[in-house]
């Protein structure tokens, strides 16, 4: 694996004059995505492990773009119309190429909410039935809560979904003469959260089924236990190269220490505490303190949260 990274948003001189404004507005602010190239024409761009931010564009999060004979891939669309403007820059300067085709992993706010800037380009956006289905459901209060942060910046920004929909569980794209899987598992951190694998390189983009550095989040949304089924899945690709949802590029020893591990922990010590219902206090007092997780980024805002989350839906389950 080629490791190359470097400030992307200084790079992008040769581009149009409206794409270096905008690189140039980024590199001016400190923030960077960082850039690793995986194999030949595939590449990682990762976003910081924090919180959605102003200065960040709600970039918080790993993208992925894939070159072709016949344009860019770029695996999920950021966060706003200014944030895909800039997944833009980067495709052009990684590729010499225009976005002609954009996939979701997600329906989190920066796995979709640049699509309409990307549609407006020509370019055609392709997500999974049920991915599509969570986007149109959760747009609004997405809205709401990112304008809060992006202010000025999520301006003109409208939620979009796809305009190519894929159904079934396992599919195979040719995009510009690339093999291009995409693989539903099973409701995960979003219901219809899927991955993008590349069979002939064995690199998986994992999207939110994978969590590196940081602790994962399980949200009112998330169900722990057909995410623990679809990272068991996911495993089973037998991936050289995974680049998660957040946190570095990895392999399945890194993926599964942060994130199966921890998804195994929470779901294994919940289960029967669910079964006997004995309430969101006592779940939290006893599996509240995961020492051998503290490492992770995000523990301590994270981790009593999510199992009191999880605890929730598997009481629920009953
Ligand atoms: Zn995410």
């Amino acid at each position: 694996m080629i490791n190359h990274a470097c400030n992307l948003f200084r790079c992008a001189v040769r581009l149009s004059i409206g794409l270096v404004f905008a690189s140039q507005a980024l590199a001016d602010e400190g923030f960077k995505l960082v850039h690793h190239e995986l194999a030949g024409g595939v590449h990682a761009l990762l976003g910081p492990i924090g919180g959605r931010s102003h200065e960040n564009h709600g970039l918080n999060a790993n993208f992925g773009i894939i070159d072709t004979a016949e344009g860019a891939v770029l695996i999920d669309s950021g966060a706003s119309l200014q944030g895909a403007r800039l997944l833009e820059v980067e495709a052009a300067r990684l590729t010499a190429k225009p976005v002609r085709w954009v996939i979701n992993t997600g329906a989190q706010d920066h796995r979709w909410l640049g699509n309409g800037y990307f549609r407006n380009r020509g370019a055609e956006v392709i997500a999974h039935t049920l991915t599509a289905a969570t986007q149109q459901r959760n747009a609004h209060a997405q809205l709401d809560s990112l304008r809060l942060v992006l202010k000025e910046r999520f301006d003109d920004t409208k939620p979009v979904t796809a305009n190519r929909l894929l159904e079934g569980a396992h599919i195979t794209l040719n995009l510009g003469g690339r093999q291009i899987e995409v693989h539903y598992f099973a409701d995960a951190h979003f219901p219809g959260d899927v991955v993008v694998w590349l069979p002939d390189k064995r690199i998986l983009f994992a999207g939110d089924h994978v969590y590196v550095d940081r602790l994962l989040g399980i949200l009112p949304q998330s169900n722990a236990e057909t995410w623990l089924s679809a990272f068991e899945a996911l495993k089973a690709l037998g991936p050289d190269h995974i680049v998660p949802g957040h946190g570095s590029v990895s392999d399945l020893g890194r993926a599964q220490a942060d994130t199966g591990d921890y998804l195994a922990f929470i779901v294994n010590g919940i289960k029967p505490l669910a079964e006997d219902m004995v309430g969101v206090d006592a779940a939290v007092a006893q599996l509240g303190d995961a020492p051998q997780f503290a490492r992770l980024a995000n523990y301590e805002e994270l981790h009593r949260g999510n199992v009191s989350r999880a605890y929730l839906r598997l009481e629920a389950a009953q």
